[in-house]
């Protein structure tokens, strides 16, 4: 018997208040099997990086211990937040951030290599992904600060697009640096991070012998090997709406990374518009069209992650065709009048379950 598995939607429930605050956006909600395999699972469930982390392991190696592994997970999490989040000063990017100089700013290695990996992406989106719009994030009241729901005024708008472009950002390898060619950039890495936790945490379980596992750092997920009915990893895509949590399309996937980002957990509304917290660069303000969610799946979940939120602000058309030229594997649902219609890339196909 399938049935669903609301582990996740429990935790969020269970939330301080400040929580619903950020939106988080858990689309995923795992499909499994109950049974006589579920002794074969193990389930873990924390916090971090403002969200929420679940790892459900099939058949831990024996000599693992269950409390050493979810330590390792915070402690890895943990490693990500002090360096990439916006929302505490005395992080790696924080600095950065503060600093003034266009001068080389030495950063980890693992820095580097994410805002490396968010302009590739930022450059074969046209810009459409921007780790520079965090002034603008800020502004619309989607960052660490507390929201005010006020639309900002043009003059405002236009006074941080001065600060935004991805072209100002440059990075170093040896010896690690980041360096900004306008001293009022500022890097939001909140659409590429989680995905980095993701895959840094799935890197950990292999290094560990873990053969079948899923991790998921707030939507974004890793999925190894197996389940524990011996078939592929069984996950549901969400309707795109905030009104209730309930199935749209369930996917088989082994061995991938999946991402979604979507318009309908962290928004607000004002004067009967909804203002979601993915910025288009090009116009300054929250994405305003039909497109309600894009689901990517691809080898890493730092590539999935970035890209799921590029393709929501490119849109439903042009967002499909540069999936399809690039052969990525995305999902895109949209809003039409009588509720929503979706299309997968070619190479998407394959990952939509049979038994739907
Ligand atoms: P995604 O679609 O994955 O990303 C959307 C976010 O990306 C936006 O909120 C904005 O920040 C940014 N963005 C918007 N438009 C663009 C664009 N065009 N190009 C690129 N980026 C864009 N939240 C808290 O409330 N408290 C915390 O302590 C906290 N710590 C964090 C620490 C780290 C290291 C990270 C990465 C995030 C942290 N967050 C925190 C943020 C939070 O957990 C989520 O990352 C955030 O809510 C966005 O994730 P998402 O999956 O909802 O959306």
């Amino acid at each position: 018997m399938i049935s669903v598995d609301f582990g996740i939607q429990a935790v969020l429930i269970s939330l301080p208040k400040y929580a619903a605050r950020i939106g988080l956006l858990v689309v995923f909600l795992l499909v499994t099997s109950c049974g006589r395999d579920d002794a074969r699972v193990q389930q873990f469930t924390g916090s971090a990086m403002g969200t929420f982390y679940s790892l459900k392991v099939v058949d831990l190696p024996a000599g693992l211990s269950s409390e050493a592994l979810v330590a390792d997970i915070d402690r890895l999490l943990g490693e990500v937040d002090a360096l990439m989040s916006t929302y505490r000063n005395d992080s790696e990017l924080s600095r950065f951030n503060a600093g003034g100089s266009t001068d080389w700013f030495p950063v980890s290695s693992e820095t580097a290599k994410v805002v490396n990996k968010a302009l590739e992406v930022s450059r074969y989106t046209d810009g459409a992904f921007d780790i520079t719009v965090g002034p603008l994030v800020n502004l619309w009241g989607f960052g660490p600060n507390l929201r005010e729901d006020r639309i900002p005024s043009d003059q405002e708008i236009v006074e941080l697009m001065a600060h935004v472009g991805y072209r100002h950002v440059s990075t170093r390898d040896e010896p690690p640096a980041l360096r900004k060619s306008l001293p009022g950039i500022y890097v939001d890495l909140s659409a590429i991070a989680k995905g980095y936790a993701v895959d840094k945490v799935a890197d950990h379980l292999d290094s560990l012998g873990i053969a079948n596992y899923m991790v998921e750092v707030g939507g974004e997920l890793r999925l190894k090997g197996k389940n524990a009915q011996d078939g592929p990893w069984r996950i549901a895509i969400e309707q795109p709406t905030s009104q209730n949590r309930s199935i749209h399309s369930i996917l088989e996937v082994q061995d991938k990374a999946v991402a979604t980002s979507g318009d309908y957990r962290n928004y607000f509304e004002a004067n009967g518009t909804r203002f979601s917290h993915t910025i288009d660069p090009r116009t300054g303000r929250p994405i305003d069209h039909r497109l309600a969610s894009v689901t990517v799946i691809a080898d890493s979940a730092m590539h999935a992650d970035a890209m799921a939120t590029a393709l929501l602000v490119i849109g439903d058309e042009v967002g499909y065709q540069l999936a399809q030229r690039q052969r990525l594997a995305a999902f895109f649902i949209s809003k039409s009048q009588t509720g929503f219609i979706a299309r997968g890339t070619s190479a998407f196909e394959k990952y939509l379950a049979s038994e739907q």
